[in-house]
C-alpha cells in the first residue's frame, strides 16, 4: 500500500466514524424535537446522501427518513441507533470533530481552569447550563445589553422623568410588606450632595444585600413622589474597592444568566476569560473585505462588545459580529446552492417554441392567466433554457393558481422531448394533482386507463401525452408496468408521492421536477443527485408565505418566484373571532352548514406538545364531539401519530363525503383541496401564528360556496384579540406573514424552522441590509475560492464545514 492510499484509508475510516457520531447526535436531537426532521438543514436525507457511502459501508442499506411519519421516523431512528451501537464504536475512540473545539473538563481551555477569586469550580454546572464550557465560550457569551454608568449624576442634580445613574452609599434598606402583596425593598441612599429614596417592588430580599454603608451604583428612571425624587426598581450594582474601575464610569455589560449565577459573578468570570483568552482570538475576515465593509477587527469587536469605551464602539463591534454571523449563514446558503448548480451541468431545454404543448395548454385554459402567473412562467422558461439546473421556490398564497404554473413547467420539459415529474407529500394530494393535471390538459374528462393510473391525453398539437400516477398504493402489477413504461421514456409526466424517488424508479429523461410544499425539497434533491448524468431543473412550490425579509436568509439558497395575485372573482373566507364561552354557538353554526350538505374541519391546538400529546388531545376531543355535540353526524379523526395509510384513508373518506366533520391536529395544514368543505373551526386559535392560521383557513373557500373560518380563542388579552382581529380583515397571506413577524419577532415566527441555521446572537435575521452585504461578500469569496482553502479563508472555511456538515443544533 502506498503511503498516500494508506492515509486516504485512514481518513476514510475517520470520516465514517465522524459520520456515525454526527448521525447519533442528529437522532438524539430528533427525538428531542418529536421527529420533525428539523435537526438537519434541508432534512436528514440530505445528510444521509452526503454520507451515503460511509453509512452504507458501516450500517448497510438505510432508507429515506424525511418521507416517513414521525411515528415511523422513531422506529427508523431506533433501528438505526441499534445498528450503530452494534458496531461497538463506543469502546473504540471516535475521533472528536476537530472543528468543534470543546475542551473536556479540566482541559487547558476549560472554564474550570479560569483564575478568579474564590475559583470558578462551584459555578461550573451553572455555566454549562448557559453553554459555557470553555474560556472561548465565555468570551463568546455576549451581553444582551449594557448599563450606561458613563454618565454619573450627583444626587442634587437628579431630574424628574429621566434615566439617570448615581454612585451612592446605602444609609438604610428595609423590607416592607403591605397586605398580600409581595414584599418590597425601600432604601435611602446618598452622596455628598444629598439623599434620595429607591424602591424595588416585589424584591424584599434586596434589603439584606444592600447593607448600611455599602457603596452602590443605581441606574434607572427617576420619579417624583410627594415632591421628592425616587428611583423605581432601578438597576443596582454593589461596588467593591478593587472592582470599582470595572463596574463604574462606563458601559457595563449585562449578561444572559441563569438562576444562582448573579450578574456580578458572571461578569467577573467573563472578564477573567477575556483577560486570559482575548490574545488567542484571531481575525477571521480577509483584510480587504474588512476595509470594504468598514469593519473593526475581531479582537477589538469582542473586547468592545463586552466593555465598550463609547456607545459608538459598541455599535461598531455589534456591526462586525453581526456581519460575521450573516456571512457564515450566507456562505452556508450559497455553497449549498453552488454545490447543486455548478458542479454538474443541468439539462438545457430547447427554447420555448410556439405551437408546443405548453402554448396549446395555456391557450386552452378556461380562464385568463393572472399577470403573476404569466410572469412566473416566463421566469421559469428563462431558467430552463439556461444550462444550469434551476432551483426555484414558487411562493403563492393559497388559491393563487400554482398548479397551472407547475403544469406549464412540466410541459416545457415534454416540449423538449424530455420527461417531467410532479411529487406531492401525500397520496391524496398526488391523486388530486393527477386528476387536476389530466383534467386541465384534457379540458374535461380525461381518458384514463382501467386502473386509472395512466392517462392518454389528446392535445391539439403533436402526439397524445401520457401521464401516470405512481404512489405507495399503486397495485404491484400496475406499478411494474408503469415502471417499465417510465424507464422506456413512454410516460411524459409522472405524478406521485415519494415513491418517485425510490431507486427502482428510473426516469431516464427527467428534465423538470416539481415538488409541492417545499419541505420535501431536500428529498427531491437527494433523488436527483443519485440519478443520471445531469441534474433536472427543480421547482418547489409553497403556500407558506415567507416574508420577503427572510427569503434572503432562511431560504437564500433558492431563487424565489412570487405569485402575488389571486385570480379574480374569489369569495374571501368570512372570518370571525369567537370567545371560548361561545363555543356552543360555533358548533351550532357548523351544524347549519352540515345541514346544507357541506363539510367542516375542526382543528386543534397544542402546537407545543409532542406529536403524542397532540394526538391524544385530538383523540379525546374527537370522542367528546362525537358523543356530545355532533352525535348525529359522521366524524373523522386525523393526527400525526396515525399510520400514513390510515391517514390517507381518512382523507379519502372525507373527499368522498363519507365524513361530515374532520377533527384534526395541525397536520391538516398541507394544501389539500376539498371544495365541499365550507367551515374551518380553529380551536385555541390564539396559540397559532397568523401565518399558520391563514394556512388552515386556506383549506376552505375552494369551491363556489361562501366559506367561513371561526377562530375560537381562550385568551381575551388585548394582544390576542388584536392579533386575531387582523385575520378578520386581512386576506393576503404575505401581508399576514409580515404582520406575524412584526408581532412575534423572528425567533417565534421561525420557531424550530430556524434550527439548522448557524446561530444568530448579535445579528437579526430580518436585517436585510446586513444580509445582502454579507451575501455579496460570500458570493465574491466563493467565486474566488470555492473550496475556502486559501489561508485567509481558513478559519471561516472551518466554521462553514461545521455548519454544512451536520447542522446539528442544540447539541452545543
Ligand atoms: P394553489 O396555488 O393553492 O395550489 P390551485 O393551483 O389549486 O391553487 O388553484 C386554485 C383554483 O384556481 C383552481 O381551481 C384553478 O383551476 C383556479 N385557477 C388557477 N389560475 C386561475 C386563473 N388565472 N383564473 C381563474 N382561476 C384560476
Ligand atoms: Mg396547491
Amino acid at each position: 500500500m502506498t503511503r498516500e492510499s494508506a492515509s486516504r484509508g485512514a481518513a476514510r475510516s475517520r470520516d465514517r466514524h465522524a459520520g456515525l457520531t454526527v448521525l447519533r447526535k442528529i437522532l438524539a436531537k430528533e427525538e428531542e424535537d418529536g421527529y420533525e426532521d428539523r435537526a438537519v438543514i434541508g432534512g436528514l436525507d440530505r445528510f444521509l446522501s452526503r454520507h451515503a457511502e460511509e453509512l452504507r459501508s458501516s450500517l448497510g442499506e438505510i432508507g429515506p427518513y424525511s418521507v416517513l411519519t414521525p411515528a415511523e421516523r422513531r422506529d427508523w431512528a431506533s433501528e438505526t441507533l441499534g445498528r450503530i451501537s452494534a458496531l461497538g464504536l463506543e469502546s473504540t475512540t471516535i475521533p472528536k470533530r476537530p472543528s468543534r473545539p470543546r475542551a473536556r473538563a479540566g482541559g487547558s481551555d476549560s472554564i474550570a481552569g479560569l483564575k478568579i477569586a474564590g475559583g470558578v469550580g462551584r459555578h461550573v454546572a451553572r455555566l454549562n447550563r448557559l453553554g459555557i464550557r470553555t474560556i472561548r465560550d465565555a468570551i463568546q457569551h455576549f451581553p444582551h445589553r449594557h448599563n450606561d454608568f458613563s454618565r454619573i449624576s450627583k444626587v442634587s442634580e437628579l431630574e424628574h422623568g429621566k434615566e439617570q445613574t448615581i454612585v451612592a452609599t446605602v444609609w438604610e434598606a428595609t423590607e416592607t410588606k403591605r397586605g398580600a402583596r409581595r414584599a418590597s425593598t425601600q432604601a435611602v441612599l446618598g452622596d455628598r450632595t444629598g439623599n434620595v429614596r429607591a424602591i424595588w417592588f416585589g424584591q424584599g430580599f434586596l434589603a439584606k444585600t444592600l447593607k448600611t454603608g455599602a457603596k452602590v451604583v443605581i441606574s434607572g428612571p427617576v420619579k417624583t413622589f410627594k415632591g421628592r425624587h425616587v428611583f423605581e426598581s432601578p438597576e443596582y450594582e454593589l461596588l467593591t474597592d478593587q472592582e470599582e474601575l470595572v463596574h463604574t464610569g462606563r458601559l457595563v455589560p449585562v449578561y444572559p444568566t441563569t438562576e444562582g449565577l448573579p450578574q456580578r459573578t458572571i461578569r467577573r468570570i467573563v472578564r477573567a476569560a477575556l483577560k486570559a483568552g482575548l490574545k488567542d482570538v484571531v481575525e477571521t475576515l480577509p483584510a480587504d473585505l474588512r476595509r470594504r465593509e468598514g469593519l473593526v477587527s475581531l479582537p477589538d469587536a469582542i473586547s468592545q462588545i463586552h466593555y465598550p469605551d463609547t456607545q459608538a464602539d459598541l455599535e461598531s463591534s455589534r456591526r462586525r459580529l453581526a456581519f460575521d454571523e450573516m456571512l457564515l449563514l450566507q456562505l452556508a446558503v450559497l455553497s449549498r446552492r453552488r454545490a447543486w448548480r455548478e458542479v454538474e451541468e443541468g439539462v438545457p431545454l430547447m427554447s420555448r417554441r410556439g405551437g408546443g404543448y405548453t402554448d396549446s395548454f395555456l391557450a386552452s385554459l378556461p380562464f385568463e392567466l393572472t399577470g403573476a402567473q404569466l410572469r412566473v412562467i416566463e421566469e421559469i422558461t428563462q431558467d430552463l433554457v439556461r444550462g444550469r439546473p434551476m432551483v426555484r421556490l414558487l411562493q403563492g398564497d393559497v388559491g393563487s393558481g400554482k398548479t397551472v404554473v407547475a403544469v406549464a413547467a412540466l410541459l416545457l420539459a415534454v416540449d423538449s422531448g424530455r420527461q417531467g415529474a410532479f411529487m406531492a407529500p401525500t397520496e391524496i394530494l398526488a391523486e388530486q394533482h393527477y386528476l387536476t393535471v389530466c383534467r386541465l390538459l384534457a379540458r374535461g374528462v380525461p381518458d384514463l386507463d382501467q386502473d386509472g393510473a395512466r392517462a392518454r391525453i389528446e392535445l391539439s398539437t403533436g402526439r397524445p401525452l401520457a401521464v401516470a400516477l405512481l404512489t405507495g398504493s399503486t397495485r404491484k402489477a400496475v406499478r411494474d408496468r408503469l415502471l417499465k413504461d417510465i424507464a422506456a421514456g413512454e410516460i411524459d409526466i409522472v405524478i406521485g408521492t415519494h415513491v418517485l424517488i425510490q431507486e427502482s424508479v428510473d426516469v431516464p429523461n427527467l428534465a423538470v421536477g416539481v415538488v409541492d410544499e417545499q419541505h420535501r425539497f431536500g428529498v427531491m434533491q437527494r433523488a436527483a443527485l443519485g440519478s443520471g448524468d445531469s441534474r433536472p431543473h427543480l421547482l418547489a412550490m409553497s403556500a407558506t408565505p415567507i416574508p420577503r425579509s427572510l427569503s434572503l436568509t432562511v431560504f437564500g439558497d433558492l431563487d424565489v418566484s412570487l405569485l402575488d395575485e389571486i385570480p379574480p372573482g374569489r369569495k374571501p373566507v368570512k372570518t370571525r373571532r369567537i370567545a371560548a364561552p361561545q363555543r356552543p354557538a360555533a358548533y351550532e353554526f357548523v351544524k347549519t352548514e352540515l345541514e346544507r350538505g357541506h363539510q367542516a374541519f375542526i382543528v386543534f391546538p397544542l402546537i407545543d406538545g409532542s406529536e403524542a400529546v397532540q394526538a391524544r388531545a385530538a383523540t379525546e376531543e374527537h370522542e367528546r364531539l362525537s358523543r356530545e355535540v355532533f352525535a348525529s353526524y359522521r366524524l373523522g379523526l386525523l393526527h400525526g401519530r396515525m399510520k400514513s395509510r390510515d391517514r390517507e384513508a381518512v382523507l379519502h373518506s372525507f373527499s368522498e363525503r363519507e365524513i361530515d366533520v374532520l377533527v384534526s391536529t395541525s397536520v391538516i395544514e398541507v394544501g389539500i383541496d376539498f371544495p365541499n368543505a365550507t367551515v374551518m373551526v380553529i380551536d385555541g386559535a390564539d396559540r397559532f401564528g397568523l401565518a399558520q392560521l391563514h394556512q388552515f383557513r386556506g383549506r376552505v373557500g375552494r369551491g363556489a360556496e361562501q366559506s367561513y373560518c371561526l377562530l375560537l380563542s381562550d385568551s381575551e388579552t388585548p394582544d390576542a384579540v388584536e392579533r386575531l382581529k387582523v385575520l378578520e380583515t386581512v386576506t393576503d397571506g404575505f401581508r399576514l406573514a409580515e404582520e406575524d413577524l412584526r408581532i412575534r419577532g423572528p425567533g417565534d415566527f421561525l420557531g424550530t424552522r430556524q434550527s439548522g441555521l448557524p446561530e444568530m446572537r448579535v445579528a437579526s435575521i430580518i436585517d436585510t441590509a446586513t444580509a445582502s452585504k454579507a451575501r455579496r461578500e460570500a458570493d465574491r469569496m466563493l467565486e474566488s475560492d470555492p473550496g475556502m482553502d486559501e489561508p485567509e479563508h481558513a478559519a471561516l472555511g472551518r466554521r462553514l464545514r461545521e455548519v454544512l456538515d451536520a447542522s446539528v443544533t442544540g447539541g452545543g
